[in-house]
């Protein structure tokens, strides 16, 4: 028995939240659900990232007899999950193919002699005929199915290991399972559902808004730049993930941050091994460094005080948007989600999906995604509304997205757009030819450019209709059109070609909306935000300093990440509640019995140490 087990029974769910995690309450529909557990039912639980869905399965395990199976694809934070788990007194344990024999055995038999409260597993090890019989040989309390979403084709991750995930139910029929997932557009929902045979389940669908991220997209013009503004400006020295497409652009923009003295390792799935885990372990250790990452990076990456996401690519849907970003902000503190995006993207992600493999279903199926994503960068509304509407959830013009905070202009854009078609039509008709937007906008500016002389394009009748508006705006013309459908792109150059809809356009059948940039809306939304920050007394801060530092060194001693041991938000609490003695730091929130016996004198003396 571990220090914290008391009578099966005996030890509620709340009881338990107080003791081992050292909470106050449950948040939300978490106490509905861990009842529920508790009592053998199946759920389905989707819930925002930061929502709190493991304790929705822990706080079960604990109280239930037994031993939980937690699946999850995330093998290279099992460690970190484990070791969490351990700070807190919970008797935790995983198998994956990281593993030596030795380690392995000694869990297997922790297992089949109940000295476990929770195991995690990777869903392919549930393949394996030798890990059933292991299961056979132990208690289990229930299963939990982390991720789920991993199972659903129709999403963006996708895990074949995740189908066999519905034979559990049929070998072992009472234990109650679980699934939890971040992601859930309607036809994610119903497929985790079904394809988990989870027909008696309780379904909990928490809200999806979080408040707490600043949702900004700006038009990408020099990124890099662009970037740097978004660092030193509003983000200096804070910890932070930047997507990018490429596995090159990663590196590129990792070396530059570090040559503009910005501290950033690149990740991706071309690194070596051994580099990608020292990257991704330094960023869960380190404060303030920032990774520089493909997709490949950051599922559940639980680390709580990432200030901010930024994306230098268009990202290839809403829900993979919406599970990156999500990684900001986990503590409730304000955060960052920052895209830059701009006709190439619009371009390059037509091209990708016209030239993927698969069937014409699986295309559609991409293009669908891209036209959401884009609808969401288009938006003139606020932002947070279209990605709940997205999820299917009402919300109300939220203040804290850039659309909210400054309005960009709706204005007709049917006469350029048919400028900009005819255009295209002209080229098609009289000279059989296709050209990308560069030398279309060229056209329409009336530049005689070398490369417009040299095809004669100067002749044209509609060479200069277009000098009413800049080079840039042409350039946002053009994106929308493309993202709206009433342009298309084609072949390997990007050339630009009509679609049903720009037949509409030039019979005039057809209105065309655009949304035109604010100047000014990247400076309106930056002042506005980081107005609140993190509220504590200036007087406060010499404290907290001590504190963290002290962490420090203790996560340094133990070889885990910094959060694990405390995070920002207890030290605050503590720094300033200043407690005498133990039993006032016991009520601090997140500290619970074992880390109280742990850590408490430490953390007295720090606080005495003036
Ligand atoms: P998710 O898995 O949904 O992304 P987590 O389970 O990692 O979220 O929880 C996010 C953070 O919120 C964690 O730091 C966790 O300790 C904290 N948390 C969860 N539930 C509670 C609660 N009831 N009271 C206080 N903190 C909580
Ligand atoms: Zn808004």
């Amino acid at each position: 028995m571990s220090a914290l087990e008391t009578e099966p029974g005996v030890s509620g769910a709340l009881d338990t939240l107080h003791r081992v995690f050292g909470y106050d309450s449950f948040r939300g529909e978490q106490h509905e659900i861990v009842e529920h557990v508790i009592s053998g039912g199946d759920a389905l639980v989707l819930m925002p990232t930061g929502g709190g869905k493991s304790l929705c399965y822990q706080i079960p395990a604990l109280v239930r007899e037994g031993v939980g199976v937690v699946v999850s694809p995330l093998i290279a934070l099992m460690q970190d999950q484990v070791d969490a788990l351990r700070n807190v007194g919970v008797r935790a344990g995983f198998l994956n193919s990281t593993q030596d024999y030795a380690e392995r055995n000694q869990v297997e038999a922790d297992f089949v002699s109940g000295e476990l409260d929770l195991l995690y597993l990777a869903p392919e090890r549930l393949a394996v005929e030798s890990t059933v019989r292991l299961l056979d040989r132990g208690k289990i309390s229930l299963f939990a199915i982390d991720e789920a979403h991993c199972v659903a084709q129709w999403g963006h991750d996708f895990r074949p290991d995740y189908l066999m995930l519905s034979a559990l139910h049929e070998r072992w029929p009472d234990v109650p399972r679980i699934a939890l997932t971040a992601t859930a557009t309607k036809a994610t929902h119903a497929e985790i559902a079904s394809r988990l045979n989870l027909d008696g389940a309780r379904h909990f669908v928490a809200s999806f808004d979080r408040p707490n991220i600043q949702y900004r997209i700006v038009g990408k013009n020099e990124p890099k730049r662009q970037l740097l503004e978004l660092l030193t400006t509003e983000h200096k020295g804070d910890a932070g993930i930047i997507y990018c497409l490429s596995r090159n652009s990663v590196e590129k923009t990792a070396e530059f941050l570090v040559a503009n003295g910005i501290p950033a390792v690149p990740y991706h799935a071309g690194l070596d091994k051994n580099v990608r885990a020292r990257n991704q372990s330094r960023f869960l250790r380190e404060d303030g460094l920032i990774v520089v990452a493909t997709i490949a990076f950051g599922m559940g990456i639980d680390k709580p005080d990432v200030r901010f996401v930024a994306h230098l690519d268009l990202p290839k849907s809403v829900e993979g948007y919406y599970q990156e970003t999500g990684r900001a902000g986990r503590d409730g503190h304000p955060s960052t989600a920052w895209l830059a995006y701009g006709l190439q993207d619009v371009v390059q992600q037509r091209k990708m999906i016209d030239t993927s493999e698969g069937d014409d279903a699986h295309r559609r199926r991409l293009g669908a995604h891209l036209n959401a994503m884009l609808a969401l960068c288009e938006t003139v509304e606020c932002r947070r509304v279209q990605i709940l509407g997205y999820f299917g959830q009402q919300g109300t013009p939220c203040g804290n997205c850039d659309t909210c905070l400054a309005p960009p202009e709706k204005w007709d854009g049917t006469i350029p757009a048919q400028k900009l078609l005819s255009t295209v039509v002209r080229l098609q008709n009289e000279r059989r030819q296709k050209f990308g937007a560069g030398q279309i906008i060229d056209i329409l500016l009336g530049k005689s450019t070398p490369k417009v002389t040299q095809h004669g394009h100067e002749t044209l009748k509609v060479f200069g209709i277009g000098a009413d508006l800049r080079d840039t705006e042409w350039r946002g013309v053009v994106r929308q059109l493309l993202a709206q459908g009433l342009l298309a792109v084609e072949g390997d150059y990007g050339s630009l070609v009509l679609t049903e809809g720009s037949a509409e356009v030039l019979g005039g059948k057809r209105e065309v909306m655009l949304r035109r940039e604010p100047e000014r809306a990247a400076k309106a939304a930056r002042t506005s935000r980081r107005a609140a920050p993190v509220d504590m007394p200036a007087e406060l801060a010499p404290v907290f300093e001590r504190l963290r530092a002290w962490r420090a060194s203790a996560a340094k001693e133990q070889g885990v990440p910094a959060y694990v041991i405390f995070h920002d938000a207890t030290l605050r609490q503590i720094a300033t509640m200043r407690p005498k003695n133990l039993s006032d730091l016991g009520t601090v929130s997140g500290v619970g019995e074992n880390k109280l016996a742990k850590y408490g004198r430490d953390i007295l003396d720090t606080l005495e140490a003036e």
